[in-house]
């Protein structure tokens, strides 16, 4: 049995005071989580995360990294750094990233790599565009960014994977997938990941993204390949975040 994850991630938001108080309120309201939890915050804020959520319950991790290990690469986080202030979780290619960073599958595949290869655990996005959705493509586009995925990493590593299945037309539009939309689009990914392993398929948590709402939560955390969340907007308010938890 999988257990459930919900992933906060926090993209370019958030301040030292804010944090502080939003770090807080999810504390105190988490009592008992019947699920993991964690936040991905902005890579200056790590060292607040650590320091507020060190032997807690609560996870922390980055939003990127950089696919080298060290060197000249001006403005590049790389991932032992992230290990250096304890994250347990980075969020790679999300579709912000390939959008506005030209992320490439094969640098995310790079990227998820040299995660792994730093203890992290890689969360990798996938998803389609509403006009690939629209154009019948959703299985051909998700199934070629996770085969990159795949060809990239050791078959050992692939029970280490967490997947996020993010339609690019749901992320902050207030559009959600319906349950059965994702569903499908999650039984594919782990079909895709059962040609390498039916045992590590059926290990990898499959998280979705996309207008995720403590009222739409529940349905869609229901569906038996959905094995969590990952929370965009309704992750900055602590009530939201918190609701979406207790649906886990
Ligand atoms: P929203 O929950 O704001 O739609 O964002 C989803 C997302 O992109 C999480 O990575």
């Amino acid at each position: 049995m999988r257990r459930k994850l919900i992933v906060g991630n926090w993209k370019m938001n958030g301040n030292r005071v804010a944090n502080a108080a939003l770090l807080a309120a999810i504390q105190s309201g988490l009592d008992q989580a019947a699920c993991d939890v964690a936040v991905c915050v902005p890579a200056p804020y790590l060292a607040q995360c650590q320091a507020a959520l060190a032997d807690g319950p609560i996870a922390w991790g980055a939003q990127d990294l950089s696919a080298q290990e060290s060197g000249a690469y001006t403005g590049e986080v790389a991932a032992a750094m992230l290990s250096d202030f304890a994250c347990a979780f980075v969020i790679i290619g999300h579709s912000e990233r390939r959008a506005y960073h030209a992320e490439s599958d094969e640098l995310v595949a790079q990227k998820t790599r040299r995660a792994l290869s730093a203890g992290l655990t890689p969360i990798v996005c996938v998803g389609e565009t509403l006009a690939e959705r629209e154009s019948g493509q959703t299985s051909a586009i998700v199934g070629r960014q996770v085969d990159a995925v795949l060809a990239a990493i050791d078959a050992s590593d692939l029970d280490k994977l967490v997947i996020a299945y993010e339609p690019v037309w749901a992320i902050g539009t207030g559009k959600t997938a319906t349950p059965q939309m994702a569903q499908d689009v999650h039984a594919l990914v782990r079909a895709r990941l059962a040609e390498k392993s039916v045992d590590a398929a059926a290990k990898v948590r499959i998280l979705y993204g996309g207008s995720m709402k403590p009222d739409n939560a529940r349905q869609l955390l229901a569906m038996p390949d959905i094995d969590g969340g990952l929370i965009g907007g309704a992750a900055l308010k602590a009530t939201d975040f918190l609701a979406i938890i207790q649906s886990a």
